[in-house]
């Protein structure tokens, strides 16, 4: 029997008004799975990171399950005390909006541990951890943001998430801002983090750009004006694309590396 899904989205709508944005959604993300969400500007990716954060509410119908926990109609102090839990931890496109400028890189990354009283022995002890799993280096987080590359800002933005030890990251274009040495960095950041969290940890990524999902997603789902046009295994959904517009996202980026079936588990690239 399969692992219960880290998330579950269950016919997901949702309405702006009176228009429908997201129409019937149903994916899921297990245990140790990254999958891959793709769609053109304005096919609703944004819209479906909302809805699991809860930031937005879902037409009636539609069920959200974290952890097997319907979380679609939580509201004021439980909706709270689910976020304070942190088992949903969302990375932005843009790190800068979760590191403080005027603060080192070190103390953005505890801070979230700081509002849910971790004691600081346990607080380094997770960001020593997740420095290994983004594979920063101690002495480089002791600087401003503004002093690192856009790479290691966006691993410095991860690790933050990380030490809140979630079930779930939602990463939001991780690499889209990024030039390609930065991207290619964090892109074997998140796979060798995927590797060394097994079934602690699931990532639901959303891009525009079906190329570096490829390269980090075990399956891609392919979103089309608010629906899912596809969803399947990476390799496969590459290779032998079953909707015409997967076919033309494909088509629009010169070469695309999917992952190896057998894939070796890899230590983090340190920078
Ligand atoms: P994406 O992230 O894929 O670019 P979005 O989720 O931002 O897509 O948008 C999906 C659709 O919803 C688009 O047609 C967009 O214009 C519309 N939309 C987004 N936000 C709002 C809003 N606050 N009010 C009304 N329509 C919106």
């Amino acid at each position: 029997m399969s692992a219960p899904a880290i998330l579950e989205l269950d016919e997901l709508s949702v309405d702006y008004g009176r228009v429908r944005v997201l129409d019937r959604i149903s994916l899921s993300v297990r245990p140790g799975e990254v999958v891959g969400v793709v769609g053109e500007s304005g096919s609703g990716k944004t819209t479906l990171a909302k809805a699991v954060l809860r930031a937005v509410d879902a037409a009636t119908g539609s069920r959200i399950l974290v952890d097997g926990r319907d979380v679609t109609r939580l509201r004021g102090s439980g909706l709270r005390a689910w976020r304070r839990a942190g088992a949903v931890q969302y990375v932005f496109q843009d790190p800068l909006r979760s590191l403080d400028p005027a603060v080192s890189t070190a103390e953005s990354i505890v801070e979230g541990l700081r509002i849910g009283r971790v004691p600081a022995a346990e607080a380094s002890r997770r960001r020593a951890a997740a420095l290994d799993a983004v594979g920063l280096d101690e002495e480089l987080i002791t600087r401003l943001p503004g002093g690192l590359s856009g790479g290691q800002r966006q691993r410095a933005a991860i690790a933050r998430a990380l030490v809140v030890e979630p079930r779930l990251l939602l990463l939001d274009e991780p690499v889209s801002a990024l030039d390609a040495a930065s991207r290619d960095r964090v892109v074997q950041a998140l796979i060798a983090l995927r590797d060394a969290r097994g079934s602690d940890l699931a990532m639901l990524v959303i891009s525009h750009d079906i190329g570096s999902l490829a390269a980090m997603s075990d399956r891609l789902v392919v979103l089309d004006r608010g629906r899912i046009a596809e969803d399947g295994p990476t390799r496969r959904v590459i290779s032998r694309p079953e909707h015409p517009y997967t076919r033309l996202l494909i088509d629009s980026v010169p070469l695309i590396h999917t992952p190896r079936a057998n894939r070796p588990s890899r230590a983090p690239v340190r920078s």
